[in-house]
């Protein structure tokens, strides 16, 4: 690692910010740090975790460092450690040290289904981390365990006590929602953030390769969430500079923010400022697209210029949208093996 943050000066000067095709510029990167996860819930994993016969070996806190640097060198700012669940892998502290630790690098954020937060908080706080996601996809105990395989709800609501004790900058609980599963929880999960001052990620059950009949079964389209919420007095919020894909609303008496993430909705390819790296070192221009381009060559070398050229050659190439819509989810087979 130390050569490499002695060439950064250098990386930064040559390199213009990343874009793509038509003109998108590129300021986070998703990078997933194992495909493994010991939940399994019912849109993911439902039969749990299974372990390929082939499965490649995790990138190290090296290879990590060097991608993030050349990430960095290209303009991205913001990284998110995600899975398969983080938090699995031994050394994630150390990883999270290393990534907050690269020059340009102003904000580490994490997702995770909190099976640790209660314990491990202000460790990862303290690791320089300061945003974090935490998947809560029922505030109702039987339906939080039959959702994730696990009767855990307490446990990861003193999870988020203990971040909001820690101090992170930002805290926002993802839920997933599904017809007929947690739907009707909607303005109670709405009351909850917003009596503890935090944000709400509602997400629509994307359709990977996977979970196809699911899909079909439970998505629930995220304009349907924003009309529900209007009709409490939510309303639109511009969208800021820089900002995602998320559609954000806000209320007059919340701090926090609710976001929909919703893919099938109309120009949700425009603002894509994201780029994804999954844990074996496959670069993904897109959540629903092939099975990504290994870099893994150019994370175990020592030359960061062959990395940066590749990583913008690729850049290049990435599709102006996703063809969902054409009924076509790419090729990920689940969102545990490229992060989310
Ligand atoms: N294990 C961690 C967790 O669950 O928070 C991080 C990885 S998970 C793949 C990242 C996010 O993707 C979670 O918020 C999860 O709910 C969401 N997710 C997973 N599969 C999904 C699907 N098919 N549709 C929509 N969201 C999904
Ligand atoms: Fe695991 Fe997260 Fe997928 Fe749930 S959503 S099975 S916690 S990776």
């Amino acid at each position: 690692m130390t050569d490499l943050r002695a060439r950064q000066p250098d990386l930064l000067s040559l390199a213009p910010p990343l874009r793509d095709g038509i003109g998108r510029r590129f300021e986070y990167l998703r990078l997933s740090l194992t495909d493994v996860c010991n939940f399994s819930c019912t849109y993911c994993l439902p039969d749990g975790y299974r372990r390929p016969c082939n499965r490649p070996v995790e990138l190290s806190p090296d290879e990590i460092g060097r991608a993030v640097t050349a990430f960095a060198a290209l303009g991205l700012w913001k990284v998110r450690l995600t899975g398969g669940e983080p938090t699995l892998r031994r050394d994630f502290d150390a990883v999270a040290r290393t990534v907050a630790a690269v020059p340009g690098i102003r904000r580490v954020a994490m997702t995770t289904n909190g099976y640790r937060l209660a314990e491990r908080a202000q460790a990862w706080r303290d690791c320089g981390i300061s945003a974090i996601n935490i998947s809560v996809d029922s505030l109702d105990p039987a339906r939080f365990a039959a959702i994730t395989g696990h009767d855990r709800l307490a446990d990861i609501l003193r999870g988020v006590d203990a971040a909001q004790a820690a101090g992170f900058e930002s805290i926002k609980l993802n839920a997933v929602l599904m017809r007929g599963i947690n739907d009707d929880e909607l303005e109670a999960m709405v009351d909850f953030v917003a009596s503890r001052d935090l944000s709400l990620r509602f997400i629509e059950v994307m359709r990977t390769n996977d979970n196809a009949a699911f899909f079909a079964a439970r998505h629930v389209a995220g304009q349907t969430v924003i009309d529900r919420l209007e009709v409490s007095g939510w309303t639109r919020l511009p969208r800021q500079p820089g900002a995602g894909p998320a559609i954000e609303l806000g209320h007059p008496s919340a701090k926090g923010r609710i976001g929909i993430i919703a893919p099938y909705s109309q120009d949700f390819c425009a603002s894509c400022n994201r780029l994804r790296l999954s844990s074996d070192g496959r670069l993904h221009l897109c959540l629903f697209g092939d099975g990504g381009i290994d870099l893994r060559p150019q994370l175990t070398g020592d030359d960061p210029a062959a990395l940066l050229a590749r990583i913008r050659g690729l850049v290049a190439t990435k599709a102006p949208a996703h063809r969902l819509h054409a009924g076509d989810s790419g090729a990920t087979p689940h969102l545990a093996s490229i992060g989310g």
